[in-house]
C-alpha cells in the first residue's frame, strides 16, 4: 500500500466514521444489531383464518448466552377460555356476540431442523423455543415458524367486521430481554400491554378479496387477479407490524419530499381532503419540532375500534364512528406516537405515561403552535380537570404508594389508567416545559431522541436528557408528579 493510497484510506475511515456517527449510513453499522422477520401469509377471509410461514433471524442483544427465546402469542388473550380478556365491556367489543380467535403454532425449526418448543405464560400467551445450543452474545440465531391465526369477529385491535380487518399483533414476536428475563406479555384490557425492539420486516401477503391494506412499512408491490390481491412490504427499524385491510376503503395519497401520507376512509367520508391535509401537517410539525420522520410512509386508517385511535409503526387507526373535531385530535395524538412509542420506545408495560403523556402534552402544543389556541387550551384544561378529580378519588380512598409508574396490571380500572397515565402525564410534561423553558424543552427532546433512537428508554434516560438542559434536577419534579405530591 503506497504512502499516497493510506491516506486515501484514512480519508475514507474519516468520512465512513462521521458518516456512521450521523445515522446517515444505516447498513454499516447498526443494522446489523436488528433481529429481522420474513412473514409470508395468506388470508382465508371466508374462514378468517390466516395462514404463515415466519423466519425470524434474531439478534441476541441481551448481554448472555441464551438457551431459549421467547416469542409473544397475542392472538391466543381471544381463544375459548382465556382467563385474561383483552377488553373490559363485552357489548362494545363484541356487538354481534362472542366470537373466538387463536393462534396455532404448526411446527418451530432451524435450519430445516425441528426445534422443540411450549406454549404456555400466564394465560398461554408465550412460546417458549429451545435452541439446540446456547446463542452466544451477539449472535443470530434463525427461527422458522409455521402457524395459523384465526381473526375473530369483534371491533378490538384483532379483529374483522363487515368489509374491514383489523390486522396487528397477529404474530409470534420476539419477548424484549431485561434485567435477566424475557418480558412476557398478558394480553391485559388496560392500555397497550405491546413491548417490542425495533426490527427489520419483510411481509407478502395474499388474499382473496379486493382489499386495500394500509400498513406498517412500505409498500413494495401490489398485484392483483380478480378479486385476488397480493402484497408485499417492507419495513427498517420498526418495533410492529400492522395492517387494516378493507374492501370499503378509499384512500387520499399526499407526497410531500420522500414522504407519502396515505389517508385511508370509508368510502362516503366527505372530509377525507381536510383530514389528510391535517395528517401531513401533524407529521411536518412534529418533524421540525421533534426530529425528522425517518420513514417513508405514513397512514391513517378509519376502522372500527373500541378505542378512539391506536398507534403502530408508520400506522394508526381512528375509530371511524368518532365526531369530526374527535378524529382530528386523535390524528394528532397518534401522530406523536410515531416519536414517542415508535422511534423511542418506552415500556408500556410499566411505564406507559412515558410516551401517553407526552403524546398528550405534543397534542396541545400542536394545536397551541398551530392557531388553534382554543382546541390547546380546551384539551390542557380537560386533562387538568380529569387529574383534579382524580386526586380528590385518591384523598378520599388514600392508597399506600400511590405512583403514575406502576405496572399495567396494578392499575384498579381504566379509569384509574387514564386519569393517571394521559391526563397527569400530560401535566407533568407541561409543568416540565414551564420549568425549562420552550428552547430547553426543545433541545431535551432532540437529545433523549438522539441517544435512544430505535431503542428503548427507561424513564431515567428521560430524566437524563431534561437535565442536560435544567439547571436543577428535573427528577425532583418527575418524581412529585409520578409519586401525587405536587401541588397544582
Ligand atoms: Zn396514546
Amino acid at each position: 500500500m503506497t504512502k499516497k493510497n493510506l491516506k486515501k484510506l484514512i480519508i475514507c475511515l474519516i468520512i465512513v466514521t462521521v458518516l456512521a456517527a450521523s445515522g446517515l449510513i444505516i447498513g454499516i453499522t447498526a443494522a446489523n444489531k436488528y433481529t429481522r422477520y420474513e412473514i409470508d401469509m395468506t388470508l382465508d377471509s371466508d374462514k378468517m383464518v390466516l395462514t404463515a410461514a415466519q423466519s425470524v433471524d434474531y439478534y441476541n442483544a441481551s448481554g448472555i448466552g441464551l438457551d431459549v427465546i421467547k416469542f409473544n402469542l397475542y392472538p391466543n388473550a381471544f381463544r375459548e377460555g382465556a382467563k385474561i380478556k383483552p377488553y373490559y365491556d363485552f357489548d362494545i367489543s363484541y356487538p354481534d356476540g362472542i366470537d373466538y380467535g387463536w393462534i396455532n403454532i404448526a411446527g418451530v425449526k432451524t435450519g430445516g431442523k425441528a426445534l422443540s418448543y411450549s406454549v404456555g405464560g400466564a394465560d398461554m400467551n408465550v412460546l417458549t423455543v429451545e435452541l439446540e445450543k446456547t446463542l452466544k452474545n451477539r449472535r443470530r440465531q434463525s427461527i422458522d415458524i409455521e402457524y395459523s391465526v384465526k381473526i375473530p369477529k369483534t371491533h378490538m385491535r384483532l379483529g374483522y367486521y363487515g368489509q374491514t380487518v383489523n390486522l396487528t399483533n397477529f404474530f409470534p414476536s420476539v419477548c424484549v430481554y431485561e434485567n435477566g428475563a424475557f418480558i412476557e406479555c398478558p394480553y391485559l384490557p388496560t392500555g397497550d400491554p405491546f413491548y417490542s425492539e425495533a426490527a427489520d420486516f419483510k411481509v407478502t401477503l395474499s388474499t382473496d378479496r379486493a382489499y386495500t391494506a394500509a400498513h406498517s412499512g412500505d409498500k413494495v408491490s401490489e398485484e392483483a387477479s380478480g378479486e385476488s390481491r397480493s402484497f408485499k412490504f417492507s419495513g427498517k427499524r420498526i418495533r410492529d407490524f400492522a395492517l387494516c385491510l378493507s374492501e370499503s376503503f378509499g384512500v387520499k395519497s399526499i407526497k410531500s419530499g420522500k414522504i407519502t401520507v396515505n389517508y385511508y376512509y370509508q368510502k362516503g367520508d366527505l372530509n377525507v381532503a381536510e383530514k389528510s391535509a391535517l395528517t401531513l401537517d401533524v407529521l411536518t410539525f412534529f418533524g421540525e419540532y421533534f426530529s425528522r420522520y425517518p420513514y417513508k410512509t405514513y397512514s391513517v386508517a378509519e376502522t372500527f375500534l373500541t378505542a378512539g385511535g391506536m398507534e403502530y409503526p408508520n400506522l394508526v387507526f381512528v375509530n371511524k364512528d368518532l365526531k369530526e373535531s374527535d378524529k382530528d385530535t386523535v390524528i394528532v395524538h397518534e401522530t406523536a406516537h410515531q416519536w414517542w412509542y415508535g422511534i423511542v420506545g418506552s415500556d408500556n408495560l410499566k411505564s406507559a405515561w412515558m410516551d401517553e403523556g407526552l403524546a398528550e402534552f405534543s397534542t396541545e402544543l400542536y394545536f397551541a403552535k398551530n392557531s388553534r389556541l382554543l382546541k390547546a387550551l380546551e384539551y390542557y384544561q380537560g386533562n387538568y380537570a380529569a387529574s383534579k378529580r382524580f386526586d380528590d378519588i385518591i384523598k378520599e380512598i388514600n392508597p399506600a404508594n400511590i405512583t403514575m409508574d406502576k405496572g399495567l396490571n396494578e392499575f384498579s380500572s381504566e379509569y384509574e389508567y387514564v386519569a393517571a397515565v394521559y391526563s397527569r402525564g400530560h401535566l407533568l410534561f407541561k409543568d416540565v416545559y414551564k420549568t425549562i423553558g420552550e428552547g430547553s424543552f426543545k433541545q431535551a427532546l432532540r437529545s433523549y431522541i438522539n441517544k435512544n433512537q430505535y431503542g428503548i428508554a427507561h424513564k431515567e434516560n428521560m430524566t437524563d436528557a431534561f437535565n442536560e438542559y435544567y439547571s436543577g434536577d428535573i427528577r425532583i419534579i418527575f418524581g412529585e408528579w409520578i409519586s401525587f405530591t405536587k401541588n397544582y
